[in-house]
C-alpha cells in the first residue's frame, strides 16, 4: 500500500493512494490523529482494507506533506554508508571522522531533530549567517512498523512498515566544525521528506535505484544494494540497546555524488531545485531559497510512481 499525508483546507489528512497515484482515499481517524499523518496509520496497524477509509478524491492539485510531518523523536541517520561516498567525503576535507579511515568499521549513527522535516515542494532555506556550505544527500528512509529492542538481522525486515525518501540536507562547514554532526544536519528545513510512504511488501529494500538531480543535472545515481551496512544490520545495531518504536525513521545514508565530491564543491544556492527519485517509491522535489526571502515555495509535490 502507498500512503501520503496532505492538506485539505485547514485540515491535515492521511490517505491510501490508488495504484496510479491519481486518487487518494483519506482515512477517517478524527482530526487529532490525522494531525500526526502516517504515524496514526502505522500505530493503529491500519491496512488497505480498513473500514475507516473514505471516498476517493483526485490527487491533482493536492498539497502533499511529509508522510510523518513531525516525527515523534529524532530521525536516526547513517553516515558514510556507501563505499564511493565514504571515499569522496574523506577526501573532501570536511570529514572530521576521516582519521579513523574512510570506510567505517561499524555504522556511524547520528540524528536530525524532528522540527527540520519539511514537505515536498517546500523550500530548503539557506541562512548565510549560519552556513555557506549547504549540500544535498539523497537517501532511502525506512520507517519502523513494529517496535522492538534487540532485533536480530534475520527478523529486522519484519519490523519495517515501509520506505520513503529523505534529503539529508547538510551544512558541511558546521558538520566539520562541530565534529558531532547534529548541528550541521539539523538546521531548520534540512529534512525534506516524502511524498509517498510505500509498505515494505511492495519493495525489495536491497534493490532500489536512487537518483538525484540538481537543476536537472544528474548528480547521484546508485542502488541500495551498494549500502555498506544494509537495513537489517542498521536495525540490529540501533535496536541493540535503544528500543525502536512504530514510526521511527532511519535514513540509510547517501551514495557518491554530493556537492563536496566536486572540485570546486557544488553547494546549493538560492534558486536551485533538488529532485530525488527512488524506484518503486516516487519523486521528492524541493526548491532552495534564502531564508526570509519573499519567494513562495513551489508546490511541486505529486505522488508519482
Ligand atoms: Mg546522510
Amino acid at each position: 500500500m502507498r500512503i501520503a499525508t496532505f492538506r485539505a483546507g485547514s485540515r491535515r489528512r492521511v490517505g491510501l493512494l490508488s495504484a496510479d497515484g491519481k486518487t487518494i482515499r483519506p482515512f477517517d481517524l478524527g482530526a487529532d490523529a490525522e494531525e500526526r499523518g502516517a504515524l496514526a496509520v502505522i500505530e493503529r496497524g491500519l491496512r488497505a482494507d480498513s473500514p475507516s477509509l473514505g471516498a476517493s478524491i483526485p490527487t491533482a492539485g493536492l498539497a502533499f506533506e511529509a508522510p510523518i510531518p513531525r516525527p515523534r523523536r529524532n530521525i536516526f541517520c547513517v553516515g558514510k554508508n556507501y563505499y564511493e561516498h565514504a571515499h569522496e567525503f574523506a577526501k573532501s576535507g570536511f570529514d572530521s571522522s576521516a582519521a579513523s579511515g574512510a570506510v567505517p568499521e561499524s555504522p556511524i549513527v547520528f540524528t536530525k531533530v524532528p522540527e527540520c522535516v519539511i514537505a515536498p515542494g517546500a523550500a530548503i532555506e539557506i541562512d548565510p549567517a549560519a552556513s555557506s556550505a549547504i549540500d544535498y544527500e539523497a537517501e532511502l528512509a525506512v520507517v519502523i512498523g513494529k517496535g522492538g529492542r534487540g532485533i536480530r538481522k534475520a527478523d529486522a525486515l519484519k519490523h519495517v512498515w515501509g520506505c520513503t525518501i529523505v534529503n539529508d540536507v547538510t551544512a558541511r562547514d558546521l558538520q566539520a566544525k562541530y565534529k558531532q554532526w547534529d548541528i550541521g544536519k539539523s538546521q531548520d528545513t534540512f529534512c525534506p521528506m516524502g511524498p509517498v510512504l510505500v509498505s515494505s511488501d511492495e519493495l525489495d529494500i536491497a534493490n532500489i535505484d536512487l537518483k538525484c538531480w540538481v537543476n536537472g543535472e544528474l548528480r547521484q545515481n546508485a542502488n541500495t544494494s551498494l549500502l555498506i551496512f544494509d537495513v537489517p544490520t542498521l536495525i540490529e545495531t540501533i535496536s541493540a540497546g535503544i528500543t525502536l518504536y512504530p514510526g521511527d525513521i532511519i535514513a540509510t545514508g547517501t551514495p557518491v555524488g554530493v556537492g563536496i565530491g566536486f572540485n570546486p564543491p557544488k553547494y546549493l544556492k538560492a534558486g536551485d531545485t533538488v529532485k530525488i527519485e527512488l524506484s518503486g517509491i516516487g519523486m521528492l522535489e524541493n526548491p532552495v531559497r534564502l531564508r526570509g526571502s519573499a519567494v513562495e515555495p513551489r508546490q511541486v509535490a505529486e505522488a508519482r510512481a
